[in-house]
C-alpha cells in the first residue's frame, strides 16, 4: 500500500465512496467484489477499488506516540536524485568530481530518515583523509540508529575527502586543503569545485552539522566540540552534546562549519584523538557524545543511559616548550592539573639536561603532542579552564578568535595555505 498523507485519507474514501455509488447505480460490480479486497486497496489502486468492506485505516493515536497507528506521516527524503523512505536506512553516492586525474571519485552518503518528523541532522568526516577516528564514528552513529524509531534524518557522510583518504593524506592530491574552500565554486580550482558540489548537493539539506576532526602532526585531542558561540544558534547546538567539553572558536574562512553557519545551518566540528590512528576510547566517547546529541534534538526516543550531563565549557590556552629536545609527557589527555604541575620535560640528550614544563593554570589537559623531537616554542600541551555558559559567550564576545590552533612555525616548506594545525589555519590566528 503506498503511503497516505493525513490530508489525502479523506479524499481517498470519498473517491472509493463515489465510486461505489457509481456502482451500485449500474447495478454491477458489487457481486464480483469480495469483502477480502477492502483494506489494503486505498492508495495506488484507489481507481480500481470497487469495493465494500472493512473501512480504511485511519490514523488514530498521537502521531508522534511510538504507539500511533496510521499510515506513515513523513514523505520520502529527496536528496542526490534519489528518495529515501521512511523508515529506511539507504546508502546513497555523491561523486566528488567526474574528472579529476580522469576517474570518478564516490563517496557513500547514508542516510536514515525517520517515520516522524524532526530535524535533518549531518555528520561529516573524512574531509582530512588522515583523520580516521571521525570515519569510524560516523559508521558507528549512522548504522547503530534504528529508522522505525528516529524522529527527523540523519545523513552521515564517513569520508568527504577520498582523494585523501585513498592515500593517507590530509590534502587533495593537488596538497590544497579542502576545508578551506568552502562553500566554493561551480568554476573555481578542483577543490573549490569538490566544496561547492558538496555544500550544494549535501550540506545545505542539513538544518545542523557535526564536521569530525582531530589534532593533526602528532598532536591528539580529548574529544571536544569547537563551535563558534558569538551565534546563538551555534551555542544552542553546541550545548547539547552531553558532558563533551566545549570551547568557542569561530573557525577560518573556507571551513565547512564556517561556510553552513553563514547559510543558517548551526555547525561545529567535534575534535577526537589523532590523526593515522584508530583510537577505540576516543571514538567510544565520541559515539556516546553524539548519541546524547541525537536524544537532545528529539531525534531519538530513549536517553543515553548515562543520564542527561550538562554541557562544560572551557577557556584554553596552548602551553609551549621553552627549549628543544626529547619532549616526554607526565600527563594524558583528560587529565586534571593544577598551576605550577609538571606537564611534561624536555629532555636535552647531547648535554643531559631536562627542563620541565609546567602548568601555569589550574584546568584540564584538552589536547596534547605526542611524545616527539621539539623545537623551542613548540605548542605542547592545550590545557583548559571551566566555565560557565554566560561567562563563555560574554569571553566569546571579547575574543572573536577563541581557542588558538597550533603554531605558525610548523608550516611545511611548501604551504600553500595549508596550516598544520588539526581544524584551523594558523595562518589566521592570533598568538
Ligand atoms: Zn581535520
Amino acid at each position: 500500500m503506498r503511503p497516505l498523507q493525513p490530508g489525502r485519507v479523506s479524499a481517498a474514501r470519498a473517491l472509493v465512496l463515489a465510486l461505489v455509488a457509481l456502482a451500485l447505480g449500474q447495478g454491477a460490480a458489487t457481486a464480483a467484489q469480495g469483502p477480502g479486497n477492502g483494506v489494503g486497496s486505498i492508495g495506488a489502486d484507489a481507481s480500481m477499488a470497487l469495493l465494500v468492506g472493512p473501512p480504511a485505516l485511519v490514523p488514530s493515536g498521537d502521531p508522534a506516540s511510538p504507539e500511533f497507528i496510521g499510515p506513515p506521516l513523513m514523505p520520502n527524503f529527496a536528496i542526490l536524485g534519489q528518495e529515501v523512505l521512511p523508515g529506511a536506512r539507504a546508502r546513497l553516492e555523491w561523486s566528488a568530481s567526474q574528472s579529476f586525474a580522469g576517474a570518478e571519485v564516490i563517496s557513500p552518503v547514508i542516510v536514515v530518515h525517520g517515520l516522524r518528523p524532526g530535524p535533518v541532522l549531518c555528520l561529516t568526516a573524512g574531509i582530512h583523509g588522515d583523520e580516521l577516528n571521525g570515519v569510524e564514528i560516523v559508521r558507528r552513529v549512522v548504522h547503530g540508529v534504528d529508522p522505525t524509531q528516529l524522529s527527523g534524518t540523519l545523513i552521515g557522510v564517513p569520508i568527504v575527502n577520498l582523494f585523501g583518504f585513498s592515500r593517507g593524506s590530509r590534502y587533495l592530491p593537488d596538497r590544497r586543503d579542502l576545508n578551506r574552500f568552502f562553500p566554493g565554486t561551480r568554476v573555481g580550482s578542483i577543490a573549490s569545485r569538490i566544496a561547492h558540489s558538496f555544500f550544494h548537493s549535501v550540506a545545505t539539506r542539513c538544518d545542523a552539522l557535526v564536521d569530525f576532526h582531530t589534532g593533526s602532526f602528532d598532536r591528539s585531542n580529548l574529544p571536544q566540540v569547537r563551535a563558534d558561540l558569538r551565534s546563538p544558534q551555534v551555542m544552542a547546538f553546541a550545548r547539547r552534546f552531553g558532558d563533551t567539553p566545549v570551547l568557542h572558536s569561530a573557525g577560518s574562512k573556507g571551513m565547512l562549519r564556517v561556510a553552513a553557519t553563514q547559510v543558517g545551518i548551526p555547525a561545529v566540528t567535534f575534535e577526537s584523538g589523532a590523526p593515522s590512528l584508530l583510537q577505540v576510547p576516543e571514538i567510544e566517547d565520541s559515539v556516546d557524545s553524539i548519541e546524547s546529541l541525537l536524544y537532545e534534538m528529539g531525534m531519538t526516543p530513549v536517553a543515553p543511559e548515562r543520564g542527561e550531563p550538562q554541557a562544560v565549557f572551557y577557556d584554553s590556552r596552548w602551553i609551549r616548550a621553552d627549549s628543544g629536545g626529547l619532549l616526554i609527557s607526565a600527563v594524558a589527555l583528560g587529565d586534571r592539573v593544577q598551576r605550577g604541575q609538571t606537564l611534561g620535560v624536555v629532555v636535552d640528550p647531547i648535554n643531559n639536561v631536562e627542563r620541565q614544563i609546567v602548568s601555569p593554570i589550574d584546568g584540564r589537559v584538552i589536547g596534547m603532542a605526542r611524545n616527539q623531537v621539539v623545537l623551542p616554542g613548540f605548542a605542547s600541551y592545550h590545557v583548559g579552564e571551566e566555565k560557565s555558559a554566560d561567562a563563555a559567550v560574554k569571553d566569546a564576545a571579547r575574543n572573536a578568535q577563541g581557542a588558538l590552533e597550533e603554531e605558525y612555525s610548523e608550516r611545511p616548506p611548501e604551504g600553500n595555505g595549508d596550516g598544520l594545525s588539526g581544524e584551523e589555519d594558523p595562518e589566521d590566528m592570533p598568538h
